[in-house]
């Protein structure tokens, strides 16, 4: 279990499962002589795909960022990702019930990362997996995910996000907001136009002579998905604005690096965070927790 205290807030991992994913198509333009040093290809050059999901208990409500792939996936989706629907059980085996999460937040609305959002009820009807969760979800994406190009049509799934705002279950976001105290949203561009990475301070600083900036944790999302694409130029074929991608990265590492922020990579199997350094040479290296 990976368990991180944050002031008086407790932070931890649930994971959706693994799914497999083309090295091709997960490190873009990197060549796999390269990336396979960092990450393990099987004979038909899948890479174990993480699901990971924040769970943030502030003492006064139960966040979960992410919902991972859920299980409404349709049997062609299922042939090539499978569908391994852990969440629930995983949140279930420490005490989570889905009555028990008060926010839901979504970076973006690919099928992987918003899965759980919903569920089908007795009656095929689609529900809400929190029922008393309130949603969020950057509205740039929502309104891509009406109209996504030819090229990612497949990564938006309808049901995991339409019903809710339907209903106003799901509120959208412009970018900037804070969602609880201590809880905030900021849009990084690259994976798509309108990604929301989601921005975790503790509500106060227990050792202020040890750490002179605010402890943060930050769920970046696809723009940093796993531990092996921390370099700048190691961004995924799937980005639609890959050029976008490494200027948010810049731009997140200005920030994260001096003040230490906790990485949590929402696709790495093994590493669902990590400290991001630079070492001596000026490389990019994960430190564990
Ligand atoms: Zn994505």
């Amino acid at each position: 279990m990976h368990r991180f205290a944050l002031g008086d807030f407790e932070l931890s991992i649930f994971s959706d499962g693994t799914y497999p994913l083309d090295g091709g198509a997960f490190f873009g333009v990197v060549p796999k002589v390269m990336w396979s040093r960092k990450a393990a290809a099987d004979e038909k050059n899948y890479v174990t795909t993480g699901l990971n999901s924040l769970l943030i208990r502030t003492g006064k409500q139960t966040v979960l960022v992410e919902t991972g792939m859920g299980n409404k996936l349709s049997e062609r989706m299922i042939k090539f990702y499978g569908q391994p629907a852990q969440l629930l059980a995983n949140l279930a085996a420490e005490g989570v019930s889905p009555e028990d999460v008060d926010i839901v937040i979504n970076t973006h609305l690919h099928f992987d990362h918003c899965g759980w959002n919903t569920v089908r009820d007795g009656s095929g009807k689609i529900v809400p997996t929190f029922p008393r969760a309130k949603y969020y979800a950057p509205e740039g994406e929502w309104q891509y995910a009406r109209k996504p190009s030819e090229r990612d049509a497949i990564s938006y799934i309808s049901d995991n996000y339409d019903p809710l705002v339907e209903s106003g279950q799901m509120t959208l976001l412009k970018g900037g907001e804070e969602i609880v105290p201590g809880i905030s949203v900021k849009t990084f561009p690259g994976h798509t136009a309108s990604m929301q990475g989601v921005i975790v301070r503790g509500s106060q600083n227990p050792h202020p002579q040890d750490t002179p900036h605010a402890p943060t944790v930050c769920y970046i999302s696809d723009l940093i998905p796993t531990t092996a694409h921390i370099d700048i130029t190691w961004g995924m074929g799937f980005d639609l604005y890959p050029l976008q991608t490494i200027e948010s990265k810049k731009w997140y590492y200005t920030q994260a690096i001096p003040e230490r922020w906790l990485t949590v990579f929402t696709h790495d199997a093994k590493t669902p965070w990590a400290y991001v350094e630079r070492d001596a040479a000026g490389k990019m290296v994960a430190r564990a927790v």
